[in-house]
């Protein structure tokens, strides 16, 4: 018999929770939860300057509200730091960490952008510097720190089936810890789901493109993969002739908070589930009764556009 799926919320608390997040979770929830696994839950508050406690602990009152349960956490990644410490000595240890005093504009101008998700793919410009210029260079500047990515990462996504990079070619040298002190998502992400026993990812299709990345990642660190399964995207319609663009914080009506004094939590469960493919109307509904039927096959794999009067309140 294989063991019951594990699987994660991973909010990064730098605003209120939106329809675009919650679509995530519910789906992570749904299809865990139809097949008796457990959830484990993970604040990605790893950047001081963007995030807040007072966020992380709105989105778990959200998340009580709707009825999304999880049985593990709240792991704060603020409180993980020295995890991350031992994880990026393990790859230093390897010789492929590397110290990069490039500035933010240097960066810019002088590399191509990524093909799949804005980021960009690193030149390698310190990647030469001798130890005696990198100690003249940190008198001034105190560097990031990149990996050395070689070789080629895929696999099979639950959803979009499979994917492969060539990591110097499509990702470039990528960030484990920025100037700042602050370890980049990546290091941190892959760390925490390998060492919190994650088997199931399930998230936005905007992080299809990080997955290899990630791979790479827990195979220097030794740690088992988990299967990463990418959702559509939610977008909201723009203005006339401006094509749609994806919810985001700054979308006020599709904030949890706004939402939550104008729907029941099983009116908003059940409009997400409707969009999901998962109801043939967007009728209430609780995460258990969703949980009981749940079909991958039937959420779609081209973006949502969010159609506007779903989360309008009637006479509005
Ligand atoms: N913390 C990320 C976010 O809220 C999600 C990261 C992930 O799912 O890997 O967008």
């Amino acid at each position: 018999m294989t063991a019951p799926p594990v699987g994660r919320f991973a909010p990064s608390p730098s605003g209120p929770m939106h329809l675009g997040n919650l679509f995530a979770y519910l789906l992570a929830w749904l299809s865990v939860r139809s097949r008796g696994g457990k959830i484990v839950l993970r604040m990605e508050n790893l950047d001081p300057q963007r995030t807040s406690r007072a966020y992380g602990e709105q989105i778990m009152r959200d998340l009580e509200f709707l009825g999304l349960d999880w049985d593990q956490g709240p792991y704060w990644q603020s409180e993980r730091s020295g995890y991350y410490q031992q994880c990026l000595d393990a790859l230093t240890a390897q010789g492929l960490v590397y110290p990069c005093f490039c500035s933010r504009a240097e960066l810019h101008a002088a590399n191509a952008p990524h093909a799949s998700d804005g980021d960009y793919v690193y030149s390698g410009k310190c990647r030469s510097l001798t130890p005696q210029e990198a100690q003249a260079l940190a008198k001034k500047r105190s560097p990031a720190l990149r990996l050395r990515a070689t070789g080629r990462a895929g696999f099979t996504d639950g959803h979009y089936g499979p994917l492969e990079q060539d990591l110097e070619r499509d990702c470039g040298d990528f960030i484990l810890r920025r100037s700042d002190g602050v370890f980049a998502y990546q290091l941190a992400v892959a760390a925490d789901d390998g060492a919190m026993g994650v088997t199931e990812v399930v998230r936005g299709r905007d992080l299809l493109g990080s997955t290899p990345r990630q791979l790479y990642l827990y195979r220097l660190l030794g740690l088992r993969p988990p299967a990463f399964v990418h959702i559509p995207l939610l977008l909201a319609g723009a203005g006339p002739g401006e094509p749609p663009r994806r919810l985001s914080k700054r979308d006020q009506d599709a904030g949890l908070d706004v939402l939550r004094g104008r729907f029941s939590a099983e009116e908003i469960l059940g409009r997400l589930a409707y969009l999901a493919g998962q109801l043939p109307k967007p009728e209430a509904a609780t995460a258990r009764e969703l949980a009981g039927a749940f079909q991958w096959s039937k959420v779609p794999l081209e973006d949502i556009l969010l159609p506007e009067e779903l989360f309008t309140p009637p006479g509005t």
